[in-house]
């Protein structure tokens, strides 16, 4: 849970969690103020430039007046720009009426799961998991219930866990594939098995495909959405942030059934208001504009995967799987004397290599650790060796 020492908050903020990469990014910044040079492998952000296309398109924007406030679920042409995108990427047939654009695709977290959840439904979770769907499950009172991702089965989920923890309480469902902290992909016949499994019932799902353009090769991509039955019952959360490098423009998106659409452009309306005009209008470029950049990131890093996970497998008591999406490894450490949150902190303080411990991320990656590879290969290989370092001298 968070640490909220303010003696007079609503009783709903002790249940309120947090996201410890932000507060691990500004005590390695702190670190590095005072002297230190820190490796940053703690953060989920690309480190390459917003294309320059991109960046453009938000120049003109501003120069063409859109600088005033625009419909809460965002923008007709933007959403009809990311319709267009969605079908055809997932192969469904949806319209501008599908979409709510956000400041960032994290609200769509926060406003489908307060539209769909409260108290008496239970919402099933990957564990490890972002750790903001915990966190907002419990803020509205809703059990989280979480179904476990092992490196045996390359973090995948195992199908029979998620059955026998449907009940009918279920509420929601939340998937997320590429998968953070893992890079764990879903197969597309487990998409196909775990629609039919709740098709039928009155069970929504969340599809936190966020890293779904950023995958190498080993898993064909699937959205949930897609399959039998599911379209209307799935709620798809996208955005710019990690395709486009964009983290810091904050502009996602949700895809969902027209009416929960009007539902969660209302929690807009209670809340943002809107997204910036003018970034939605760069997010236009952003789809329909030339794509070769975006395909250059994802080349790139899947040349940093190997040489981090080769890195990482060559170091006494880690064990990393490769992960076929996103731009996370989660290794799993044995036989240390101290605890994965320990060595998570005293990497950075003594070793100058920002991670994030496991256990940030739920119960059952407490013994390992994620190092995101969105850094220059160089950083990668001088981290890897000053972790050999520290961890050798810990045996
Ligand atoms: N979903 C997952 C799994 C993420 O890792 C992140 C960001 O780290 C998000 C959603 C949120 O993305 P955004 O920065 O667009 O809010």
């Amino acid at each position: 849970m968070s640490e909220l020492t303010y003696p007079h908050l609503a009783n709903s903020m002790t249940r309120l969690g947090t996201e410890t990469a932000f507060s691990v990014l500004a005590r390695a910044k702190e670190l590095e103020r005072s002297g230190h040079n820190i490796i940053h492998l703690e953060i989920g952000e690309p480190d390459f430039d917003t294309p320059a296309n991109i960046v453009n398109a938000a120049k003109e924007a501003l120069d063409a007046g859109f600088t005033h406030y625009v419909p809460s679920a965002g923008i007709l042409e933007a959403r009809e720009a990311i319709a267009s995108e969605v079908s055809a990427t997932r192969g469904v047939d949806i319209t501008a009426d599908n979409i709510v654009i956000t400041p960032g695709a994290k609200p769509i977290m926060f406003f489908g799961i307060t539209a769909l959840c409260g108290p008496g439904d239970e919402v099933l979770y990957p564990d490890p998991g972002f750790p903001i769907y915990e966190s907002v499950i419990r803020f509205v009172g809703a059990t989280p219930v979480p179904l476990a991702l092992r490196p045996e089965m390359q973090f995948r989920l195992d199908l029979d866990e998620l059955e026998s923890k449907l009940s009918n309480k279920t509420k929601l469902l939340i998937l997320n594939s590429p998968h953070n902290p893992t890079g764990g992909m879903l197969t597309p016949e487990d998409v196909d098995h775990i629609a039919r499994l709740v098709a039928n019932k009155p069970i929504h799902v969340l599809s936190d495909e966020i890293y779904g353009r950023l995958t190498y090769g080993d898993i064909a991509q699937a959205s949930i959405a897609s399959r039998p039955g599911m379209l209307a019952k799935t709620l798809i959360l996208d955005g710019f942030s990690k395709t486009f490098a964009m983290t810091g423009w904050r502009l996602g998106f949700g895809v969902m059934n027209a009416d929960l659409a009007a539902a969660v452009a209302q929690l807009q309306t209670n809340s943002t208001s809107c997204t910036a005009a003018f970034i939605q209008m760069a997010g236009i470029e952003a789809l329909n504009g030339p794509q070769d950049e975006a395909a250059a990131f994802v080349a790139e890093f899947k040349r940093r995967r190997d040489v981090i996970v080769d890195g990482l497998n060559s170091i006494n008591g880690i064990s990393c799987q490769k992960p076929a999406g996103a731009f996370y490894v989660f290794p799993q450490l044995s036989g240390f004397p101290i605890d994965t949150d320990t060595i998570a902190n005293r990497l950075l303080d003594e070793a100058g290599v920002a991670v994030l411990s496991g256990s940030a991320f739920g119960q059952v990656g407490s013994n390992s650790m994620r190092l995101s590879f969105a850094n220059s290969i160089e950083n990668l290989e001088t981290a890897v060796n000053r972790m050999r370092t520290f961890l050798e001298n810990l045996r």
